[in-house]
């Protein structure tokens, strides 16, 4: 795409050297997703966003499921939480994840149906280790939706049950994706300029 035709704030206009997926087209995809995650449902589903880079297909993802709800007379009642996820790297083989949340709040998730919503999977280690943890809540089933699967040679294997787009092996930002905390304002998800990273990497 060529970039003279896309919105991008002008804090970003030098640092963007291409779009990998316009807004527009993300949307289009997160309202086929949500289509399909309703299909699935059979009945209440606890969503959980994992932040900060999922927050904004989260969102979205609610309003859309929330649109099959009331336009399409679908019933997919929603809980919504929110969780941080850090990974320790020190092993990689026996590395473990910890979540934002107590174990004590998450003794609600016992019985119920967890969506995971992640913004990106890359080498598929963070989500291998967190689903192995939430096994310990005992929920009745767990899916994930990750708006971007990376094609790479580093990936464990690891696929999601949604996928939004499988992207080349490049970093990407924007959509709430960032660099160094910057670029999760922007709505499209870019790749950005060598030159920036050489000067703020
Ligand atoms: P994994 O454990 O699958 O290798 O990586 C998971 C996390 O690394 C993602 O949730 C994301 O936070 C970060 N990550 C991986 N690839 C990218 C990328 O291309 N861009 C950005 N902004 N973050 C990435
Ligand atoms: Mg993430
Ligand atoms: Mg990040």
């Amino acid at each position: 795409y060529s970039l003279d035709h896309f919105v991008i704030p002008s804090h970003y206009q030098k640092d963007v050297s291409s779009i990998l997926i316009p807004h527009g087209i993300i949307m289009d995809r997160i309202e086929k997703l949500a289509k399909l995650i309703v299909e699935d449902s059979k009945g209440p589903l606890v969503i959980c966003c994992v932040l900060k880079g999922g927050h904004q297909f989260f969102a979205d993802l609610v309003n859309e499921i929330k649109k099959c709800n009331t336009v399409l007379g679908q019933s997919v009642p929603l809980s919504l939480e929110f969780i941080k996820v850090r990974s320790y790297h020190n092993d990689v083989s026996t590395g473990t994840v910890s979540i934002s949340l107590t174990d004590e709040e998450c003794q609600d998730w016992k019985n119920k149906n967890l969506l995971i919503v992640e913004d990106i999977i890359d080498t598929g280690n963070t989500m291998v280790k967190l689903l192995h943890k939430l096994q310990e809540f005992q929920p009745a089933s767990v899916r994930v939706a990750s708006l971007l699967l990376k094609k790479t040679p580093k990936s464990n294997g690891y696929v999601p049950n949604y996928v939004g787009f499988a992207i080349p092996d490049e970093f990407v930002v924007g959509y709430a994706l960032d660099y160094n905390e910057y670029f999760r304002d922007l709505d499209h998800i870019c790749i950005i300029s060598v030159s920036y990273i050489l000067d703020f990497g």
